[in-house]
């Protein structure tokens, strides 16, 4: 039976993008515990599918070389992998993004709605429970704004009450209910919204609204990078061996982890004596080798050549790439990577590509043989192809990394935010366990801070911060773990010390603290910091006890004054 159209375009659409998706996420994301990170991978991997999956005229679009298979080619191409896996992966996706942004509080219930052009409104697509309606109507307001907003945007309930009342299948309204929102976008067009919804506003921190909005941002940007990755994906005769590489990728990523992978792949598509990336220095005229396959008698990683006359440079420095069987007769570089290496090292054939956007190269990636063998035009145009996908896999990963910082880390001072020391502390804490070590924990809170903004202004103030976290930061060793608790709290884990030592280190930063001299803009100041300690497991073996009862101690400082240290003391409980 022949399937109508839009089925089969949509059939081997979802595979190829669930290829290109998996893909890219098994490269950017590295750490499957990162809350944030996931919940990004797979907002994008929603928003790829979705938006492909779901708007027809979007897909053909931009996806005219999968459009245009015919129907035989279909078969092979899904191979083993029929609609049922990739709607069970699918499916998968959607469930995660759910856990992922329930992890982020539990108390959030989750929905994504998709523009459904046929029914003129927006179709349920999957949600964490029978909170929402399966289709809302075209004029709900809610969306209406959601939807022409850049932003994410909260929502409450008593401002727009009747919206509400067709998203939400509640009964009874308390008027506190909000939702917060962010549209999803595919080439400058809005596809479709996720929305988070709780009881009652303030469970929305400010921190909440700008990941969301960073990742809706994220979410358009992925797409279009997904147009760049996608033919290196659907070329039919690689396919297996593309895909086979990706199952075998760990999600253990790095740069180098990247670059291994792409070794991996040109083993298995490219004859070649040496392979090489480069990529550009940030402030020189020079590249560093960051990967070397074959032949490595002449230069290999992490050494640096010059940019300018140089082959490898070449595609760095011109944005475009090169193919010769006779590279010394076709080009007038003087040397491969320095001058004179021509004549030492008999290479011949060579294909290298930038690796970049057009605008902007970042490096190169070289194949060379020792013969005069020549690489083939197709050749070329796979290795552009693999250089494209390697240039869009960094951008988002460097992107994750600033979203990753900002979703976990504290904007003033850099430490580590309240929500992610508490995820910390629960991992010490196993690892305490395990390997049957103490940890000390120390709650610190600034003395009369408030006296500082008083006097001096915000402004100061938030420079005495940013300063007692340097003055913190010197007085622990990198493995402990120091967060801005609150306001002008800040709390460390001491790791594999017990209180003595401890107690070592906190009059260390009680001395520290008092003896530094905060001086800016020619206004000087004091500040004294008071510190209580409690042990794991000795005071208490629950996080929450263990914070009760340093931050106990640490008031009983304050009683006396402040300015000091105090341990835990049983007899307070
Ligand atoms: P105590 O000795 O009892 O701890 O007194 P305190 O003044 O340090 O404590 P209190 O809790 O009364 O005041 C804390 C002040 O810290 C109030 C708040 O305005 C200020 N604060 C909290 N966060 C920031 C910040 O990010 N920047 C600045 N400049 N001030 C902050
Ligand atoms: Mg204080
Ligand atoms: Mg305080």
């Amino acid at each position: 039976m022949r399937l109508p159209k839009f089925q089969i375009d949509s059939t081997r659409l979802w595979y190829n993008l669930l290829i290109v998706t998996l893909f890219v996420l098994l490269y950017i994301f590295p750490k499957p515990d990162g809350a944030i990170f996931s919940a990004a991978r797979i907002i994008i991997a929603l928003g790829v599918v979705f938006a492909l999956f779901y708007n027809n005229g979007i897909t053909k679009k931009i996806s005219p070389s999968i459009a245009s298979l015919d129907d035989n080619s279909t078969d092979s191409f899904n191979g083993n992998h029929g609609v049922g896996q990739s709607r069970y992966n699918y499916d998968k996706l959607l469930e995660n993004i759910f856990d992922i942004l329930q992890a982020m509080n539990s108390d959030f219930s989750s929905a994504v709605y998709m523009i459904d052009p046929m029914s003129n409104g927006y179709t349920l697509q999957k949600a964490t429970d029978d909170l929402f309606y399966d289709f809302v109507g075209m004029e709900n307001d809610l969306f209406k704004i959601l939807l022409s907003s850049p932003d994410s945007m909260l929502f409450q309930q008593k401002e727009m009450g009747d919206s509400w009342s067709n998203i939400l299948t509640l009964n009874e309204w308390l008027g506190s209910e909000c939702i917060l929102g962010t549209r999803i976008i595919f080439r400058n067009s809005t596809v479709g919204a996720l929305l988070i919804y709780s009881d009652h506003f303030n469970k929305f921190k400010e921190r909440d609204r700008d990941i969301i909005s960073s990742l809706g941002v994220f979410v358009s940007e992925g797409i279009e990078n997904l147009e760049r990755t996608e033919e290196l994906v659907s070329d039919r005769e690689n396919h297996a061996r593309i895909t086979d590489m990706l199952n075998r990728l760990n999600i253990e990523n790095s740069r180098n982890d990247i670059f291994e992978a792409v070794r991996t792949l040109c083993r298995s598509l490219f004859f070649y004596d040496k392979l090489t990336i480069s990529m550009r220095s940030t402030y020189h005229d020079t590249a560093k080798i960051v990967l070397v396959d074959g032949f490595t008698e002449d230069i290999t990683e992490k050494a640096e050549f010059k940019i300018s006359n140089s082959l490898h440079g070449r595609p760095v420095r011109t944005g475009k790439p090169i193919r010769t069987a006779y590279w010394d007769k076709d080009y007038d570089d003087t040397g491969r990577f320095i001058a004179g290496d021509g004549e030492q090292f008999n290479f011949m054939s060579v294909v290298g590509v930038p690796i970049g956007n057009g605008t902007a190269t970042q490096g190169a990636l070289v194949l060379e043989r020792l013969s005069s063998r020549s690489y083939s035009e197709s050749e070329q145009w796979l290795l552009e192809s693999l250089a494209q996908t390697i240039y869009a896999v960094m951008e988002w990963s460097d992107k994750y990394q600033i979203v990753y910082q900002h979703a976990t880390h504290d904007g003033l001072t850099e430490l580590l935010n309240h929500k992610s020391f508490l995820e910390r502390f629960e991992e010490e804490i196993s690892r305490s366990l395990r390997f049957q070590q103490d940890l000390v924990l120390l709650m610190m809170d600034l003395d009369k801070f408030k006296r500082i903004n008083d006097n001096h202004g915000h402004l100061y103030g938030d420079y005495v911060l940013y300063t007692v976290a340097l003055v913190l930061k010197s007085c622990i060793r990198n493995i402990d773990v120091i967060a801005r608790y609150g306001g002008e709290e800040f709390a460390i884990l001491l790791i594999n010390t017990d209180k003595r030592k401890a107690q070592a280190v906190a009059d260390r930063i009680v001395k520290s603290i008092a003896g530094h001299k905060f001086n800016k803009d020619n206004v000087d100041a004091r500040m004294t910091i008071s510190v209580g300690l409690a042990q794991f497991p000795e005071d208490a073996d629950r996080i929450k006890d263990m914070i009760a009862r340093a931050d106990a101690a640490m008031y009983r400082v304050k009683g006396k004054g402040g300015n000091g240290v105090l341990m835990h003391n049983p007899s307070e409980i």
